[in-house]
């Protein structure tokens, strides 16, 4: 007998058809004898309607009430799945975040997780109840409600396994695992039976939004065992291993892109010591996340160009802050983009094998595609490109290292 911690998102609970599914299944795996908590998202679509219900009446919402208003869609399929488990005499038990204690910092909109108290929920199961337990939302200190930014109920599940100390996290979905890339965007990208923690921690990091990059790094600091498969069909999906030499000899696992990006470049900036951390300071202490960075000498003058990029939804922010400090450093111009996108290969493997990134280039350049940004880590390389090369770079990148599946005889 084993304790499992069940995830099911948004369009495995998406009619009431679907989430009936999900309560057979459920069923299943209480029969087979296992104690099973079930933390579910908000029907799909749900979370996206409540947020435009909001910004009809600000465009900025108050972070607080935000949070009041989007953990209310979660509270909805707890219920409903709990009906189900009963009409099919599985006995459950719903609870929001706040019942089982799922306590939060302060950060409304994208609150971590600091404690969950496990045992209202340990009860529960010893009287042989099925759990069900809203995803994405918990409560503060000071009992105010919060949520854990989106896609945080495989956060949410990632936590009640660690706290529960349960046999494994199965996060069930709508793919049947993780694949070698968005298998929206290249039909031809083959499930990986299994993915190592690291790799997985940077796929999730650069965009491949099939895990919350937060659930990988609780499963991390946690060594949760943590199962990515689909709630339509049976299988295996695919394991996150902590074992590094788990996967094949391959030198990329997958590749991660992110249509979440935009470019900002301050043009003609003395060159002075100093100058990085006067543009990028205000930027920092807007709170604004900034990931790649590019400096350049200008040859002849003793100016350089500076370029960096930000989440597109800070964009507006950056650049007026970049305007204000462009100022007062006498730069030339200051241009901005949001029409990137950022394509990653990434893979373990690229630790022991040279040239991944001149084959990356050169594959990109026969299809002329222009690479505006590079950067790169032990096993990643990231290249920004326009935003209408995003499917075309993917694929084409996934053909020149080989990810496809195998040819079915
Ligand atoms: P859920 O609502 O179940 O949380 P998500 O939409 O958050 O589901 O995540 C599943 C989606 O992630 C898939 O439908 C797929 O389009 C996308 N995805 C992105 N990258 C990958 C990848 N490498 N492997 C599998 N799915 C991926
Ligand atoms: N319902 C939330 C969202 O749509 C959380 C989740 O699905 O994980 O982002
Ligand atoms: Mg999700």
């Amino acid at each position: 007998m084993a304790l499992i911690v069940q995830k099911y998102g948004g369009t495995s609970v998406g009619t009431v058809e679907r989430i009936m599914a999900v309560a057979g299944r459920v069923k299943r795996w209480r029969e087979q004898g296992h104690q099973v908590v079930v933390v579910v998202s908000a029907m799909s679509g749900e979370t996206d309607r409540l947020v435009g219900l909001a910004r009809e009446i600000q465009p900025l919402p108050e972070p607080r009430e935000l949070d009041v208003l989007l953990s209310t869609g979660e509270q909805v399929t707890i219920a409903l799945l709990s009906m189900a488990l009963q009409a099919q005499d599985c006995p459950a038990r719903s609870y929001t975040g706040a019942q089982v204690h799922i306590l939060t910092d302060s950060a409304h909109n994208k609150a971590r997780i600091r404690d969950i108290d496990g045992a209202r929920v340990r009860a529960d199961l010893d009287a042989g109840r099925v759990v069900v337990v809203a995803g994405f939302q918990g409560i503060d200190e000071q009992g105010d409600i919060t949520t854990l930014g989106r896609g945080g109920s495989d956060t949410s599940a990632v936590a009640i396994t660690a706290a529960l100390k349960a046999d494994e996290c199965q996060i069930y979905t709508d793919v049947d695992g993780v694949y070698t890339t968005d298998p929206r965007v290249e039909p031809k990208a083959r499930k990986l039976d299994r993915i190592t923690f690291e790799e997985m921690l940077e796929m999730a990091s650069l965009g491949s939004k099939v895990l919350q990059i937060r659930s990988v790094e609780f499963a991390g600091k946690y060594r949760v065992p943590l199962r990515v498969l689909s709630s339509f069909e049976e299988g295996e999906g695919t394991l996150i291993t902590f074992e590094e030499n788990a996967v094949e000899d391959a030198q990329i696992s997958g590749i991660a892109f992110s249509r979440d990006e935009a470019k900002l470049t301050v043009l003609g900036v003395p060159d002075q010591p100093g100058v990085a951390s006067r543009i990028l300071g205000p930027i920092a202490d807007a709170n604004i996340e900034v990931d790649m960075i590019v400096q350049n000498i200008a040859a002849h003058e003793a100016t350089t160009d500076f370029t960096f990029t930000v989440h597109r939804n800070e964009y507006e922010r950056a650049l007026d802050i970049l305007r204000r400090t462009a100022t007062e450093l006498g730069a030339r111009e200051v241009l901005g983009d949001t029409r990137i996108v950022k394509i990653s290969l990434v893979g373990v493997g690229m630790r022991s094998h040279a040239g991944i990134a001149s084959r990356m280039f050169a594959s990109l350049a026969k299809e002329g595609i222009n690479i505006r940004m590079i950067s790169t880590s032990e096993i990643k390389i990231s290249v920004v490109v326009d935003e209408k090369y995003l499917e075309l770079g993917v694929r084409t990148l996934h053909d020149a290292f080989g990810l496809e599946r195998a040819e079915v005889a």
